[in-house]
């Protein structure tokens, strides 16, 4: 397998060719600034001309699929567009320019905006707490597991050391609570894709601390046994943890504090539209109960603070203006249209795409590869959306849906790119019938085709090293 680096739209230096040289015999430089020394340790950069540098880095910056060239369908990422109106206002100097080091009586318009943006999502979630500091879901996730560490050592259980977690959990729920010392045990989901409380019980001992329940889970599906589940772990003296990293489904319908849940985490770079992915800052914010708010990372006694300054201030004000712009009534409007876009995918491709579980879904819709013909699968039929233009939804999780393919457009999509959508999937289908070979060797028009994403994933490479041959 090739890597990027190795592809010719990378490497263009050749020992034969120069660029243009400062130090030209003809030329009056002698003067040349600082930083316009010739350099030689950049191996093969020399050996290219200007435009082409130019040119190079024009090309690569083209060629990344991002949410504002289309739809970007990952399950339980949410993807939705960025309104600009939240980057003209966080780019305002009156909240770009302060130094969180600047005397607190300086940033007091900052302090009042992070005070509403946590009342807002304290109201949406029905916590009578939260706290803003976490910098991305599974932070969010880590900060309430020593929470609820403390709570329990506070309270003289040091045994109570187990955390149950469903099969429809998402992955970073066990990571969080293996990382602050807890034990976890899977739970299995019913065969309607639900949690239930029958599947619990065996498990329930008085070691259990806690349950961390993704609600919607992560086949798109309401938990309709939560408050019932809540209430089980309350009579364990356990807490009740619950990912909202999926709340773009239920704004407006569902509080989790309100029925039961002691903590749960807010992605802003989610459901509230501040940017995502490509290792930019994120923000999850946590809203947590009494029992949990004197271990805040704010407490006077709590666990302390999990994040420098102010924490990630410019998805604060990004989060607070989309907030604003929308009111309680469009919020809730946006988790309609989001869950009615989701069904809308489900109803056009459940006639070529097998849903393992018939149980209605929300915001997302996981379908599996059981039913692609000539031996065609889930990571086929992505890699070939990549040639049409599209970024392929979540492929192979959830982990108990063999051959997954998630997908969550939100409701930032229009009808038309929907439908472009479902027009590419059931082209690729037809095409997996006559010509299943252009799917197994897709992508066709990248400048790498497959590449090992395990070790893409494991050893991370976003350095471009000089080939020491060419030095
Ligand atoms: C995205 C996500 C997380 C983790 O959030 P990050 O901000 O990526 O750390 C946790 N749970 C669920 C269900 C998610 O979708």
């Amino acid at each position: 397998m090739r890597t990027i680096h190795e592809s010719p739209i990378f490497n263009l230096a050749r020992a034969d060719k120069h660029g243009f040289e400062v130090n030209h015999p003809d030329a009056e430089l002698d003067q040349r600034p600082l930083g316009f020394e010739e350099r030689s340790d950049i191996g093969g950069m020399e050996q290219t001309t200007e435009i082409e540098v130019v040119r190079h880095y024009t090309r690569l910056s083209t060629v990344n699929y991002d949410i504002d060239r289309g739809i970007y369908p990952l399950g339980s990422c949410t993807m939705k567009h960025n309104p600009r109106l939240n980057e003209a206002v966080a780019a305002d100097p009156t909240w770009r320019d302060p130094h969180p080091y600047w005397p607190e009586s300086s940033l007091e318009g900052h302090r009042r905006v992070m005070e509403e943006l946590a009342s807002d999502l304290g109201e949406i979630s029905g916590f009578d707490h939260v706290s803003l500091l976490p910098a991305a879901g599974a932070h969010g996730e880590l900060t309430a597991v020593f929470m609820i560490r403390a709570y329990h050592l506070r309270s003289g259980n040091p045994d109570k050391r187990t955390f149950l977690i469903p099969d429809s959990a998402h992955g970073t729920n066990p990571a969080s609570a293996a990382m602050a010392g807890f034990k976890c045990k899977q739970v299995k989901s019913g065969p309607d894709g639900y949690l239930r409380l029958e599947d619990l019980e065996p498990h329930f001992n008085d070691d259990v601390a806690a349950i961390m329940i993704t609600n919607p889970n992560t086949l798109g599906i309401y938990e309709r046994q939560f408050e019932e589940i809540a209430q089980a772990l309350h009579d364990l003296d356990a807490l009740v943890y619950m990912d909202g990293a999926n709340l773009n489904a239920m704004m407006g319908y569902f509080r989790p504090g309100r029925i039961g849940a002691d903590v749960m985490h807010f992605n802003l770079h989610k459901t509230f539209t501040t940017p995502h992915g490509g290792g930019g800052p994120g923000s999850g914010p946590i809203g947590f109960n009494d029992k949990l708010a004197p271990f805040a990372p704010e407490a006077e006694n709590g666990i302390g603070p999990v994040k420098a300054y102010l924490g990630q201030w410019g998805m604060f004000i990004r989060a607070w203006t989309y907030i604003r712009s929308l009111g309680g009534t469009g919020l809730k409007q946006a988790s309609e249209e989001a869950v009615l876009n989701a069904n809308y995918l489900r109803k056009r491709l459940g006639d070529v795409l097998d849903i393992p579980y018939d149980t209605p879904t929300l915001h997302e819709v996981v379908f599996s590869d059981k039913n692609l013909p000539n031996d065609v699968t889930t990571a086929d039929l992505a890699k070939r959306l990549i040639d049409y233009g599209i970024h392929p939804p979540t492929v192979y999780f959830p982990i108990h849906v063999k051959g997954a393919l998630m997908v969550e457009p939100t409701e930032t999509e229009t009808l038309e790119e929907l439908d472009r959508f479902v027009a590419s999937i059931r082209s690729i289908i037809l095409e997996a019938l006559d010509e299943p070979d252009r799917l197994k060797t897709a992508p066709h028009t990248t400048p790498v085709s497959r590449v090992d994403e395990v070790k893409a994933a494991r050893e991370l490479n976003l350095r471009w090293t000089p080939d020491p041959r060419r030095i």
